[in-house]
């Protein structure tokens, strides 16, 4: 079993998800360089992760 998903919401309306904290960090990172042209750190998207 592995730990629930972790689902970050940008303010931008794109939900986006992880199977765990490094790939939901990974995405929200992604998404933010390539949709907003912002670096956004490890605990900036930790801060916004839910449980999905
Ligand atoms: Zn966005």
């Amino acid at each position: 079993m592995t730990e629930s998903n972790k689902v970050i919401q940008c303010p931008c309306g794109t939900t986006l998800l992880g199977a765990d904290d490094d790939a939901v960090v990974a995405a929200a990172q992604t998404h933010a360089s390539e949709v907003h042209q912002q670096e956004l750190s490890r605990d900036q998207a930790l801060s916004m992760a839910r449980p999905g």
